[in-house]
């Protein structure tokens, strides 16, 4: 395994790979068995898996929750290579944002609902960030965690509408066995706020309006962003301490 500094080197690297398949796990690293998963996917279905390690400033709309997001970049390295990823990219923000985030990629309609809503200019970070690793690595397929699947959602339609040649795959949620998904931030969780978040799951998948599923959260004693159900699927967002916390179900 490789770790990969520059833009320059990641595009070098990929121009020597004389076609071969290229699978691409972007992540914020802290990594976990979710983000594992994701690469897992990626080593069976491609000849060669990138995995990017970048804590992407454009996407915080909260400076504190930029500056605490947990780096643990040693022990990413030592899963990465064990779980078979063949480069680690590793970029400088000023490296990948040339332009000091002059230009950026946005989108006007589910990016402004649920965690968009909550975040204004969120996904516009997340979009923009992820349209210059496509450029970049030139990926066959690219990885996406169904735990963030507005995020997925977004970043496939916009592949599509914007004739990037990748095939964006989801996988699904990776949970511990209280069912709480499994999530950098939740490093930062106490004992005691942990074994309640994991509330939060089997709130979302009982058999209840998405309004009584809220007023159930907030009793319990998480701060809650939104509860809301949009194509066949329950979304939700909550704060406990100061540490957010995302996950959504069929229904
Ligand atoms: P992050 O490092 O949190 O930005 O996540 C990087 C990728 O891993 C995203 O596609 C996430 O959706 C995915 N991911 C994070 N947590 C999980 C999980 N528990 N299960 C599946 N995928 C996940």
């Amino acid at each position: 395994m490789e770790q990969i500094h520059t833009v320059q080197e990641m595009i070098l690297r990929i121009s020597d790979l004389h076609g071969k398949s290229v699978g691409f796990v972007p992540t914020m690293g802290a990594l976990h068995q979710g983000h594992l998963n994701l690469i897992q996917n990626a080593r069976k279905e491609n000849e060669i898996v990138v995995l990017s390690i970048f804590v992407n400033p454009t996407q915080f709309n909260n400076t504190s929750d930029f500056s605490k997001y947990p780096k643990t970049l040693i022990q990413d390295l030592s899963l990465a290579k064990a779980a078979g990823v063949d480069y680690v990219f590793t970029p400088d923000e000023s490296d990948l944002y040339p332009d000091k985030y002059r230009f950026k990629m946005t989108e006007n309609d589910f990016s402004k609902k649920l965690c968009g809503h909550h975040r204004p200019g969120h996904f516009d970070g997340v979009l923009s960030v992820v349209l210059k690793f496509f450029n970049i690595i030139k990926p066959d397929r690219a990885y996406f965690g169904e735990k963030d699947f507005q995020q997925f959602s977004l970043i496939h339609d916009m592949a599509a509408a914007f004739f990037v040649p990748v095939q964006i795959k989801m996988v699904e949620t990776t949970r511990e066995f209280s069912g709480l998904a499994l999530s950098s931030r939740n490093l930062r969780l106490s004992p005691e706020q942990k074994s309640l978040a994991a509330e939060l799951y089997k709130t979302l998948s009982e058999k209840i309006t998405a309004s009584e599923a809220s007023k159930k959260l907030e009793t319990l004693g998480f701060k809650v962003d939104y509860v809301e159900d949009h194509n066949e699927r329950r979304f939700a967002a909550v704060v406990l301490g100061d540490v957010r916390l995302i996950d959504n179900v069929k229904i």
